[in-house]
């Protein structure tokens, strides 16, 4: 019996019996791929892959609940115990159309010729259920020496599935690996080819490389290959600041859509851009929402301490820019500051001791808000129109935020009598 220690107990003895069952019917079966990787790098094994000379029919009459999940590429999904294990016949690729996925697979007999389709050497080993395992690449030399290593010819390799060069940086980047010299000279010669790869799965390999330990390094790849001046929704890696990418490393677990927002500051985007790049790089709304709120808050922010010569407008402005952004950007922009350099704004000395005043207290006078939205208000846009007895228009609303904003910044008390007087304040002086 194989010892996993980066498995789940129960998931690699439901594995071992879907290997077992194959065995038992005459069938080669191993453990392939990414799980066999990541247990000889002491990384957490997630799912269990499994490659098999039996065809997908014949894995289809040995287990009673399967899914044909891709049954023309071979793979078949097994439940067993609770688990799914995806169980692929060997098979080799070829007639790779526009630079990505196969055209036609034919099934082989020989596990070798199907770890020969593989992209890199780390990811092209197999485990039998004793523990043996297959090598033919040296993917287990690569993975003590930290190498990310095409199965053969890169610049072939990155011509047949232009993806692979993502998946490259990406390795690199996650596991803290160098690239072979072959390798890297393959991606640069290829790079105008991810020009073919859609956009979703260029954001899942840079998602993945981002949630990483190590996003700065991946990063740096990109910018000294220029890989992501290919892609279909280009970026320019000559606008970044360097300087300002360092924080990343520091913005985890919780934090880490904020590294993007750290990113496209590091790169000049303002909102607009941002979003705009953003949707291109297929997003969510609520992924961009968060991502980009922080650029509000930064644009807001500097425009605003340039105006504000004292602590109470400061103050003032920032509740503002809290009601105008809301909460969450707000405080994502405030964590966000303390993992940049100082001094990468433009800018005197004394806006920058404003700046340093906000970054300092900002975090006290949000605290300090009692209110931050006008359904708070202890009053009501109906109450307030029975008040002052006029028709109801864009006037309301403008009066509204006049309440919510003088209550937030503490000039008046959120208690009905109080707005009321306020309210009939400012009608008043309209009259006037
Ligand atoms: P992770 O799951 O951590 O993203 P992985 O290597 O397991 O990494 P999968 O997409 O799960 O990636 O693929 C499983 C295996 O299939 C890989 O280990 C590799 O052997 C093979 N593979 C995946 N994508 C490609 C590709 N684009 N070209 C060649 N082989 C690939
Ligand atoms: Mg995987």
């Amino acid at each position: 019996m194989v010892q996993w220690t980066q498995a789940e107990a129960e998931m690699a003895k439901q594995s071992e019996n879907v290997l077992h069952r194959l065995n038992e019917h005459g069938f080669e079966a191993y453990w392939v791929g990414g799980c066999v990787r990541d247990e000889m790098l002491g990384r957490a094994v997630d799912d269990m892959d499994i490659t098999t000379s039996a065809s997908p029919e014949q894995v289809m009459a040995l287990f009673d609940d399967c899914i044909p999940t891709g049954l023309q590429h071979g793979t078949v999904t097994v439940r067993s115990g609770g688990y799914y294990f995806e169980v692929t016949t060997f098979r080799t690729e070829s007639e790779y159309q526009d630079n990505r996925r196969p055209a036609a697979v034919q099934f082989v007999q020989d596990i070798k010729e199907d770890l020969q389709r593989r992209d890199f050497t780390m990811n092209a080993l197999a485990m039998d259920v004793n523990g043996v395992i297959v090598d033919p690449f040296g993917g287990q030399k690569d993975i003590k020496q930290g190498l990310v290593r095409c199965v053969g010819l890169a610049v072939e390799r990155f011509g047949e599935d232009a993806l692979r060069m993502l998946r490259c940086v990406r390795f690199a980047s996650v596991f803290d690996f160098r690239i072979a010299h072959h390798t890297w000279r393959g991606l640069v010669n290829q790079r105008e080819l991810l020009q073919h790869i859609a956009m979703e799965r260029v954001r899942t390999e840079m998602v993945k490389m981002m949630a990483g330990p190590h996003p700065l390094k991946g990063l740096e790849l990109l910018f000294r290959s220029q890989a992501l001046e290919y892609v279909k929704a280009p970026v320019d890696s000559s606008r970044f600041n360097k300087e300002l990418l360092v924080g990343l490393q520091l913005l985890s677990g919780e934090h880490v859509l904020l590294r993007w927002s750290c990113v496209l500051l590091a790169g000049g985007y303002n909102r607009e851009e941002a979003d705009k790049l953003l949707r291109q790089w297929t997003f969510s709304n609520e992924q961009r929402v968060r991502i980009t709120g922080v650029l509000q808050v930064e644009q807001l922010v500097t425009d605003f301490v340039v105006q504000c010569e004292n602590e109470r407008m400061l103050r003032e402005s920032w509740i503002v820019t809290v009601l105008t952004c809301g909460a969450q950007a707000a405080n994502d922009w405030l964590l966000l500051q303390e993992q940049l350099t100082k001094h990468w704004r433009d800018g005197s000395e004394e806006v920058h001791a404003r700046m340093r005043k906000v970054q300092t207290h900002a975090a006290g006078w949000s605290q300090s808000m009692p209110v931050h939205e006008i359904k708070e208000l202890e009053i009501t846009g109906e109450q307030v129109l029975q008040l002052v007895e006029r028709k109801g228009g864009p006037w309301l609303g403008q009066l509204m935020k006049h309440l919510l904003r003088e209550t937030a910044i503490g000039n008046i008390m959120n208690q009905h009598e109080t707005l009321r007087a306020e309210v009939k304040r400012v009608a008043a002086n309209d009259q006037a």
